[in-house]
């Protein structure tokens, strides 16, 4: 049995009535285990088969598993074949869709780590969109940075920044999610921390922060651009009580998120809300909420002047056959890394540097090292390699799991060559071939511990 605050219990009481009973029985129960495929990998034989239990309603790309597997000895995942999300957070796939015009877009996710909602907006973004995913504490932005580099897509930005960093970019975005830090009690079977830290006078200061991290970011949001808002909690003050602030505060509507699922509460509030409670939905508690400005003036991007124009550096001839059709992308050089970005948002990303801490951009494909080029990690994750121009190894399960401890393994291969290492067609990562030996080239900081 957990052990529940009593104005914790006393307040879901009042608010739920006769299905408060089934509620703290569900908060007792175990966390349903779901994962979310990658559209962008072709994953085959799906994840976990054995175990697949059914789709998640409101995301197809997902599904519950019977039980709870231990994802870390899965090479899909250091793949990134898959994201290990709770079903409630899935929502934002029907929200995203419903908001998102298919036309290339501008997104920011704000409160971005582990990068659960940065990777299912990159896997809905409209073509030829980008996505800035900021995460503002530095050891969760490594996090956040590793996850998107796994789930392998070149139209996203990494930054590291506080959110007032946006406040400046007047109009900038088109969408912003808002995923805010809050009491957490949505996560109180999962994580007993959530439990421990939580009291009234800390909902006040989660509510204070809220508040103060949208008016942070308003005048980022472009004219008819959405807030999408969301909270991992019940507490009214971090939910309903924030839309309806913020249509007290700023000209701006209330937007419905249509759905068809019974499990899915509707708030009661002018401001619409939705409310995943785990006694009805099978995932964790989850609130959320779309948000329409109404004013604000449309982003121009100003043309930096500079002073010499650097040509963009070339691309190494024994990379440029991994790479998908260069023309559409900018070559970008930073220290000895050379890079790849989206030329349409080549600009704006250069004045997103400007303004906040660009911690990744685009695909990073190599690293200068003595005159040749060492490919980077990123390069074998990216979802647009051409797997069939590179000298390529698969490997069993036991091989796969030495690669990604990043011990030694051995196979015969062609001198001096780089190899990519598949799993069931998923790329891991480089070997290179030196002599006598293989050379694992695995990040030592993301290797499996276990
Ligand atoms: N969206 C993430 C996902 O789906 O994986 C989860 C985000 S979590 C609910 C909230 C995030 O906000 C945390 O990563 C936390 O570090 C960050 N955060 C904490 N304080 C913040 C602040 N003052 N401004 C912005 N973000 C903050």
């Amino acid at each position: 049995m957990i052990s529940l605050p009593p104005a914790f219990i006393e307040r879901m009481t009042r608010t739920l009535g006769d299905e408060s009973e089934a509620f703290f029985e569900a908060l007792n129960s175990a966390s349903p285990a779901s994962i979310r495929l990658n559209p962008a990998k072709n994953v085959y034989p799906l994840p976990f088969s054995e175990l697949i239990d059914r789709q998640v309603a409101w995301c197809p790309e997902a599904c519950y598993l019977k039980e709870r597997p231990v994802y870390t000895l899965d090479p899909y995942l250091h793949g990134g074949a898959y994201y290990v999300q709770e079903a409630s957070s899935m929502f934002l796939q029907t929200a995203f869709r419903q908001i998102a015009e298919n036309t290339p877009l501008r997104v920011l996710d704000l409160c971005a780590a582990p990068g659960g909602k940065s990777t299912l907006l990159a896997a809905n973004l409209p073509a030829g969109s980008l996505l800035i995913s900021n995460e503002v504490i530095k050891s969760r932005a490594s996090i956040l940075k590793e996850n998107i580099i796994k789930w392998g897509y070149d139209n996203i930005v990494v930054t590291n920044s506080d959110p007032s960093r946006f406040s400046g970019m007047k109009g900038a975005f088109d969408i912003i999610l808002v995923d805010a830090p809050c009491s957490g009690e949505g996560m109180f079977r999962k994580d007993e921390k959530a439990i421990e830290e939580w009291s009234e006078n800390n909902l006040r200061l989660c509510e204070e922060r809220q508040k103060r991290i949208i008016s942070d970011i308003w005048d980022a949001l472009s004219p008819e651009g959405y807030l999408v808002y969301s909270t991992c909690t019940y507490n009214p003050g971090e939910n309903e009580d924030i839309l309806s602030w913020i249509l007290a505060t700023f000209d701006a509507e209330s937007i419905a998120i249509r759905h068809e699922y019974p499990e899915i509460t509707n708030t009661r509030t002018p401001a619409r809300g939705y409310h995943f409670y785990p006694h009805k939905s099978a995932g964790e508690g989850l609130f959320m909420g779309v948000i329409r400005k109404k004013d604000g003036q449309p982003f121009t991007l100003k043309k930096e002047k500079r002073t010499s124009q650097n040509p963009p550096p070339r691309l190494p001839a024994d990379i440029l056959p991994l790479l998908p059709d260069i023309t559409n992308y900018t070559p970008y050089l930073a220290g000895t890394t050379l890079g790849i970005m989206p030329s349409p948002h080549a600009e704006f990303i250069q004045y997103l540097e400007s303004k906040a801490g660009v911690i990744y951009k685009g695909c990073e494909i190599g690293e200068s090292v003595k005159g040749s080029t060492r490919p980077a990690h990123s390069l074998a994750l990216f979802h647009k390699l051409q797997q069939q121009h590179a000298t390529r190894q698969e490997v069993d399960l036991a091989t796969a799991l030495q690669y990604l401890r990043k011990e030694d393994i051995r196979f015969e291969a062609p001198r001096g060559a780089w190899i990519l290492i598949t799993y069931k067609g998923i790329a891991l990562g480089w070997v290179k071939e030196a002599g006598n030996r293989l050379n694992n080239y695995y990040p030592k900081e993301w290797r499996v511990r276990k």
